[in-house]
């Protein structure tokens, strides 16, 4: 797609960090390095966001996922991870060709925080329930 810069770097016309590349897919080194290490993996086409991509793209991309995690645990020693995929401004998502972020975890404080609310005094679980299996 014009003007995506994920796809310019899926076609080698700009450069990035690449560490893993295949005919489906590819992971580099995001520009942030949120933690030391943090990649992204996209597909080579184009996509937004998850629910765009097709479901063999998506296995596949996975695997690489768990392939690019385990290669930044041996070599950069990282202890855990986050592994995300914003969809929408919404969610803050900023590059619309879809793409999982791994994050290698270092310690609690590292520079990456995954902070959810605890609702659950307020949250009406049974009605939400509800609503999503369309008993409502
Ligand atoms: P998101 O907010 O989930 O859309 O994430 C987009 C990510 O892409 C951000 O973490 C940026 O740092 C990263 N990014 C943007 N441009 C580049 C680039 N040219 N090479 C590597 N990472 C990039
Ligand atoms: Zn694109």
């Amino acid at each position: 797609m014009d003007n995506c810069i994920f796809c310019k770097i899926a076609n080698h016309e700009i450069p990035g960090k690449i560490i893993y590349e295949d005919d489906i897919c590819m992971a580099f080194l995001d520009l942030s390095q949120t933690t030391d290490g943090h990649t992204l993996v996209i597909p080579k086409n184009h996509y937004a966001h998850i629910l765009e991509v097709d479901s063999q793209t998506l296995a596949h991309m996975m695997e690489v996922v768990q392939k690019v995690a385990l290669q930044l645990q041996n070599q950069l020693h990282a202890k855990g991870f986050n592994i995300i995929t914003n969809m929408n401004e919404v969610a803050g998502q900023t590059v619309h060709h879809f793409h999982i972020h791994i994050i290698p975890r270092y310690d609690q404080h590292d520079g990456f925080e995954a902070h959810y609310l605890d609702r659950s005094q307020d949250a009406n679980l049974d009605d939400i329930y509800q609503k999503i299996t369309g008993l409502k």
